[in-house]
């Protein structure tokens, strides 16, 4: 399983001067070369390289591996460009929209990721450095820091190439790392079913509750600063937004990762699956008052999902993916359906048989349920291939 992890480079002022011209001196070579390759038609890594591989070792000071990359990426930009015409992401053939996306080259931000292979970059992760290659030469002893589980990732498990970024002028090194996965469950005894939602952002189907009202309370403190810093158009308050809105992140980050880890330990100690709702239609099904829809939208939900999904596969555990529609107005025990069964948003009341149950609880059987269904009928894992954890 390919995971993707980012850790934060701590370059001095000489390196990270180092380092922005290089980007720069990369991302021109790469537009340059886009340039040619529309010219010329020449949109295949070896065709452009005959176009433009000597001039841009001269006129950009690239090594010979950094050159390459240029050439590559910029050939890959027009394998992706060409792929999103094809699947209508720019509109129909013939709107305006399309002409303009495939009537130019492509062009790259200074900023645009580069990436780095092993004879560019090289890890010393006792000492947490990294030495990389620079136009201004090889930068020696790059500090870099990370999350001490992600460092420990990265250490054992790294391979191919790194993508190095500038975000916010803050220097990242994005690497791919190589999991083995473990050895799947392929006889699960039944499914853990995770119910997702407003006040509660995980319930599973053993009725253990992740984060409710406190984790709701701070996010809506953290709605309400948000709101009254957009108001002010200082920029002072521009800045505290914008730190504010890391910090955030970085909470619900830590708080998917203790919810995932927990749900697939659970999954794992007893030799179930795990069954998850599809995403897509979250937000419409929640009709609720605003202040609520907006708590929400602001919760990374598909981030919760990808870190089950990937945590799974290290263990070995299932994953499938269930539709869940009617999955909060379905009675678990004896399966009938309507909307009256649930008089209040906490509370799950089956009108034919009586069964009474916390709503997401009841939410969470029926989606494990579901998850049992869909694993006897064949379905396999559905669970996609990269995941960023970082
Ligand atoms: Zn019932």
């Amino acid at each position: 399983m390919k995971l993707v992890v980012r850790v934060k480079l701590l370059p001095t002022l000489v390196q990270a001067a180092a380092l922005e011209a290089t980007l720069h001196a990369c991302n021109q070579a790469a537009t340059w070369a886009a340039g040619v390759a529309f010219e010329e038609n020449a949109r295949r890594p070896l065709e452009l390289r005959k176009h433009t591989y000597a001039e841009i070792r001269v006129r950009w000071q690239l090594g010979a591996q950094a050159a390459q990359h240029a050439i590559k990426k910029s050939c890959d930009a027009y394998t992706t460009l060409k792929a999103n015409l094809r699947n209508g992401r720019y509109g129909r053939p013939g709107s305006r929209r399309h002409t303009r996306a495939s009537g130019k080259p492509v062009v790259f931000r200074p900023e645009a990721a580069q990436p780095y292979d092993d004879r560019m970059l090289s890890w010393q992760h006792e000492q947490q450095t990294v030495s990389i290659w620079s136009t201004a030469g090889r930068l020696k002893s790059v500090a870099f820091t990370g999350q001490a589980e992600q460092l420990e990732v990265l250490a054992a498990h790294r391979k191919g190439e790194s993508d190095l970024v500038c975000q916010g002028g803050k220097w990242f090194l994005i690497a791919t790392c190589e999991i083995p996965e473990g050895v799947l469950n392929t006889q699960p005894v039944g499914f853990l079913g995770v119910d997702l939602g407003i006040v509660n952002i995980a319930v599973t189907s053993d009725g253990e509750r992740h984060c409710g009202r406190r984790v709701n309370r701070k996010r809506e403190q953290d709605r309400k600063l948000r709101s009254k810093l957009q108001k002010k158009q200082t920029k002072s308050a521009k800045r505290r937004a914008k730190k504010h809105a890391g910090k955030e992140a970085r909470r619900a980050k830590d708080i998917n990762h203790k919810i995932s880890k927990r749900i697939v330990a659970e999954a794992e100690r007893t030799g179930r699956g795990i069954a998850l709702e599809t995403l897509t239609g979250i937000r419409e099904r929640a009709r609720l008052r605003k202040p609520q829809r907006t708590t929400l939208h602001s919760w990374p939900f598909a981030q919760l999902g990808s870190f089950i999904v990937y945590k799974a596969k290290r263990a070995g555990v299932p994953v499938v993916y269930v539709d869940p529609a009617y999955t909060s107005q379905e009675c678990s025990k004896c399966h009938h359906t309507e909307r009256g069964n649930r008089p209040a948003q906490a509370v799950f009341s089956c009108r034919v048989c009586g069964f009474v149950e916390h709503a997401d609880c009841n939410a969470s059987h029926n989606i494990a349920h579901r998850g049992w269904y869909v694993w006897v009928c064949g379905a396999q894992s559905t669970a996609p291939e990269l995941t960023l954890i970082a």
